[in-house]
């Protein structure tokens, strides 16, 4: 660990509350492999078939229910979704110019809203939703969550705002969210394994994490899966894939024709430090890391849930 510093999580208090986590169908996405793996040439046809996954995490104490990210907004909303008017345009057009949404295809419709129904818990009915950032597959649509408040990094203000130059894609879309309801993260009042992190509930039960370098703002969750110290952590997008935690790959990162490089962190010397912060984490016992873009169980889907590490 770069801190140089043991990690630790924090203790068990007395009556500890803690976090029921199920994962949540936020579609498919499939991906040319050289943008996502290191030691893969540029333009190869290898792809990677990969779901976007969402959580719902339920506070024990309070009944209270937390979305981490909204994943892949249903096709046929496209264009009618707020803030989406480049990204479809970008998807739609037949234009020649480099876009890496030309890359895209979708294997799979999800939504993060169907996939709730379906596990019995309306959108209305959840009272926070937490963007880990602002890239497409991620922020879904907003709209039903309409008594939510959605808590995104400081970060992600800058770039909500159009200040952000590196991120002005149309792949990152400011959030379909109403901005009375948008709160960001600027106090972390402690640190976890080297990051700083803020005390969602107060009790220790669901740390939000700031995570930074693979998007401004960028935000993981660390939860408490049990009230004698078992945990979930959800990455978000710091780490696209299982090989590149384990250190058995590098991501990619490719020259881009005029001088820079392309990469799908936009800061990935950072992105290395804070994922070999994650990792440490992961190693601690009875921590589960869960990637976004990972497929995992389907008991585990709402209304199933993550059986705490014993
Ligand atoms: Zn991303």
């Amino acid at each position: 660990m770069s801190s140089g510093s043991p990690v630790s999580l924090p203790p068990c208090a007395q009556n500890q509350s803690y976090m029921d986590v199920s994962a949540l169908d936020g579609g498919r996405l499939a991906l040319p492999a050289w943008l996502i793996l290191g030691g893969i040439p540029k333009g190869s046809s290898e792809r990677i078939d990969m779901p976007s996954i969402s959580f719902l995490l339920r506070h024990s104490a309070s009944g209270r229910r937390v979305v981490y990210d909204l994943g892949i907004p249903r096709r046929e909303d496209l264009s009618t979704l707020p803030g989406f008017e480049a990204f479809n345009k970008a998807l739609s057009s037949d234009e020649d110019e480099p876009c890496l949404l030309r890359h895209h295809t979708f294997p799979g419709d999800g939504c993060v809203e169907d996939s709730l129904i379906k596990g019995g818990v309306l959108p209305e009915e959840v009272d926070v939703v937490i963007i880990s950032h602002l890239h497409w597959d991620h922020i879904g649509d907003a709209r039903p969550f309409t008594k939510a408040d959605f808590i995104l990094g400081a970060e992600a203000k800058g770039t909500i705002a159009g200040e952000d130059l590196q991120t002005r894609k149309p792949i990152v879309v400011p959030i379909s969210a109403p901005a009375e309801r948008m709160h960001f993260i600027t106090e972390w009042e402690t640190s976890i394994g080297g990051l700083r992190v803020h005390d969602f509930f107060g009790d220790g039960s669901m740390y939000v994490l700031d995570t930074p370098g693979h998007l401004p703002g960028h935000v993981a969750v660390l939860a408490r899966t049990s009230p004698d110290g078992a945990w979930i952590l959800l990455v978000g997008d710091t780490v696209h894939h299982r090989s590149i935690l384990n250190g058995e790959r590098d991501f990619a990162s490719h020259d881009d024709g005029h001088g820079g490089i392309m990469c799908a962190h936009v800061d990935p010397e950072l992105t290395r430090d804070t994922m070999r912060k994650l990792k440490a984490l992961e190693d601690m016992p009875r921590v589960q890391l869960l990637l976004a873009h990972e497929d995992i169980d389907k008991d585990v889907f709402l209304p199933g849930k993550f059986v705490p590490l014993a």
